[in-house]
């Protein structure tokens, strides 16, 4: 019996993909670094094959998309951190981002005969990486002065806050961005996802989405089906005991909680060593046959014990979501005290993880998934 499995909708992304295009009407790249935020990299860049380009963190990320025989442009979102990763940049034909000085340098002695698109990256309040707007000019009339930079130079910059609805911050950055992106020619982008769904003004032509592209809201207080996007994650594992538990008496390590009244346990197969956070110790709660049940006691590795409450009738082997279409992450999240791009990412190894699609034009027979279109 395959017990805690994380099912990823490739149907969802792309509704969600169409969705964000829609919302912003921009150029939009999909940012797939950390295995697509735990939903498998390149199930979900093939899935995405209409996407306008593609993003990741680390040069391996994007090589392994690039075997995959992924075509789009690939952003690497921080550039390459020594010149030999330059070289593999240039050979697999990946875009950069230039956000130091030194990367500056590696890309003057760069030696090859093919060119690079290159994105600067502005530092414009986020304060982590980035060139002073002021340097603007100098890097751009260096960059244009070599033969293998394509001409047209991108401008990236990124978001401190823009998850909180009203902070200042964000139109403080904005505005940064507008002068910094003064007489440069090439293509321009601030927003990430809380950027394209919350701040209008932050439209600069180019988009970049993770999040929310995986149905999931950056913006506290709102889930993704506030902005018409679709969870593409089902976490789910099963019941594996049901106990019948007297007023009074604690459950699990360290004896933290205990009921007023009789009732019923139900002991799930999952815990932190699958990922689920242990900090939703006594706060979140689960989805078990049609009703939203609480965890009690604490999370642990491999166990996690809810009540299923005086009248229940679940049996062993019935699934639990825990999260995804009717349990929303963004609840979990809140309750462990964290955020969603936690959870989704740190699912680990012994997590069964499977993909789900229904056919697309180009496969004429109706409704199977990715599994059973293999076994045909
Ligand atoms: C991760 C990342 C994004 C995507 O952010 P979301 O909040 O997931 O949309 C965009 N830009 C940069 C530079 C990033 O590192």
């Amino acid at each position: 019996m395959i017990t805690a499995q994380a099912t990823i909708s490739l149907d969802a992304i792309r509704h969600n993909y169409q969705q964000l295009k829609k919302l912003s009407d921009q150029q939009l790249i999909a940012v797939v670094k950390g295995n697509a935020y735990g939903h498998g990299a390149i199930a979900v860049a093939k899935a995405l094959h209409n996407a306008d380009a593609f993003a990741v963190a680390r040069i391996e990320e994007a090589i392994e998309l690039r075997k995959a025989k992924v075509e789009q442009p690939i952003l690497l979102l921080e550039g390459c951190f020594c010149q030999d990763d330059l070289y593999k940049a240039a050979e697999h034909n990946l875009d950069v981002v230039i956000h130091s000085e030194y990367q500056l340098a590696d890309l003057e002695t760069l030696k090859v005969d093919s060119s690079l698109a290159v994105w600067l990256k502005v530092d414009t309040g986020m304060h982590r990486i980035g060139i002073e707007p002021a340097l603007v000019p100098n890097y751009q009339k260096r960059l244009t002065a070599l033969a293998h930079v394509d001409s047209a130079i991108g401008i990236i910059s990124h978001f401190s806050c823009a998850d909180e609805r009203s902070n200042t911050a964000t139109t403080e950055q904005i505005s940064a961005f507008s002068q910094a992106i003064k007489d440069t020619q090439g293509p321009k982008s601030i927003a990430n996802s809380a950027g394209l769904l919350m701040w209008p003004d932050s439209s600069f032509g180019v988009a970049r989405a993770g999040i929310a592209l995986y149905g999931i809201s950056p913006i506290d207080g709102y889930t993704g089906h506030d902005f018409g996007l679709i969870p593409a994650m089902s976490f789910t594992s099963r019941l594996i005991s049901i106990r019948q538990h007297q007023a009074g008496q604690p459950v699990g390590y360290g004896q933290t909680w205990r009921p007023k009244q009789d009732t019923t346990l139900g002991v799930i197969a999952a815990g932190y060593g699958d990922g689920y956070p242990r900090s939703a110790s006594n706060s979140a709660m689960v989805f078990i046959n049609g009703r939203q049940v609480p965890i009690v006691g604490r999370v642990s590795m491999d166990m996690l014990v809810v009540d299923l409450g005086q009248d229940a009738r679940d049996c062993s082997g019935d699934q639990v979501e825990l999260w995804g279409e009717h349990m929303p992450i963004e609840q979990v999240a809140q309750a462990a005290g964290t955020i969603p791009y936690e959870l989704t990412i740190q699912l680990t190894s012994r997590v069964n993880l499977s993909w789900q699609q229904r056919c697309e034009q180009d496969c004429n027979s109706t409704h199977r998934t990715e599994k059973q279109a293999v076994a045909i």
